[in-house]
């Protein structure tokens, strides 16, 4: 049987323009989906709309198509989605997998926390709600055993998830459904055989791989690239203040994120528009190429103010 043909994607949330950093995943699952011939779908991942920043959305796809970044078909946006995911949430209950939550994030400040600095869940509900508690949130309880997974970058992984994660949420106290459940959902119904995202994301991978075995829905293949970070370290996020994409000196910026990518440019294209450049890097990408350290961002000098 032929495997099933590359279908990729990025998954931006619009909290605000795309920075440095989320280039750099835009570019790299662009760059791995092109190299094997595949479709590139973009969906917007609107779901936390308290978060969202209005005209985000519309800014990251004028961002992507002056990079170069040509995507396939529509665009997929999250809050529209809410029936496939209360099904999913329906099937997760009617399995026994799901059970309704009564704690607040203040009745579990004091509980341990994992290396990422997430609150290991203590069970509290695990067992039906304390008596006179109302429900919150719904959670999804996990079994105490080894998830294992292979990333094309940071290969042979596992992770137990009743030991570092507990039984994850769903969907929220304020009634919205959470990434763990959207992203599954929307992958599956786009077709997604490969994920190339950001390595924030990559210990919540047995998660969604645990949901996906729950909903009998395939598992894509995953790899999870470099994240640029500010020079102490940081992350580049809305939260630590990365700056937007600048509107000219594209070129540079774009030769940044292959580099950070291990595909620097050769000198005579590094000052290439960006369709030359990205052309250049989908005939030499090498997933192998791209390391596992983040890299630190540094601001793009433009001196020649060329797009
Ligand atoms: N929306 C997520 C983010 O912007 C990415 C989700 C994913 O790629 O799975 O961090």
């Amino acid at each position: 049987m032929n495997p099933a043909p590359y279908v990729g994607r990025f998954a931006p949330s619009p909290t605000g323009p795309l920075h440095a950093g989320s280039l750099v995943a835009a570019v790299a699952s662009f760059l791995d989906a092109r190299a094997a011939g595949g479709r590139w779908l973009v969906r917007m991942e609107d779901l936390d709309r308290p978060r969202c920043e209005p005209g985000a959305a519309d800014i990251i796809l004028r961002q992507l198509e002056a990079y170069g970044l040509v995507w396939d078909g529509d665009v997929l946006v999250q809050s529209q989605r809410d029936d496939a995911y209360a099904e999913a949430l329906g099937a997760l209950k009617a399995l026994g997998a799901a059970y309704p939550c009564a704690c607040t994030r203040s009745q579990l400040a004091q509980a341990p926390r994992n290396h990422e600095g997430e609150i290991i869940y203590p069970g509290t509900c695990r067992n039906g709600l304390p008596a006179g508690a109302v429900a919150r949130s719904w959670r999804v309880r996990v079994p105490d055993v080894s998830t294992h997974f292979t990333d094309r970058i940071h290969g042979d992984l596992q992770q137990n998830l009743a030991h570092d994660v507990g039984d994850f949420i769903v969907k929220r106290a304020d009634g919205l459904f959470a990434y763990q459940l959207a992203v599954v959902v929307d992958d599956a119904f786009q077709g997604v055989t490969h994920v190339v995202r950001g390595a924030d994301l990559l210990w919540n991978t047995p998660r969604q791989i645990y949901l996906q075995t729950l909903l009998g829905l395939p598992t894509p293949s995953y790899a999870h690239v470099p994240l640029i970070t500010n020079a102490a370290g940081q992350k580049l996020s809305k939260q630590t203040l990365a700056p937007a994409l600048p509107g000219t000196g594209r070129r540079a910026v774009l030769a940044q994120a292959l580099a950070a990518l291990g595909h620097p440019p050769p000198a005579e294209l590094a000052g290439a528009e960006p369709a030359g450049q990205l052309a250049w890097a989908v005939a030499h990408w090498k997933i192998e190429n791209v390391p596992i350290q983040p890299m630190v961002a540094n601001p793009v000098q433009a001196p020649d103010n060329l797009p």
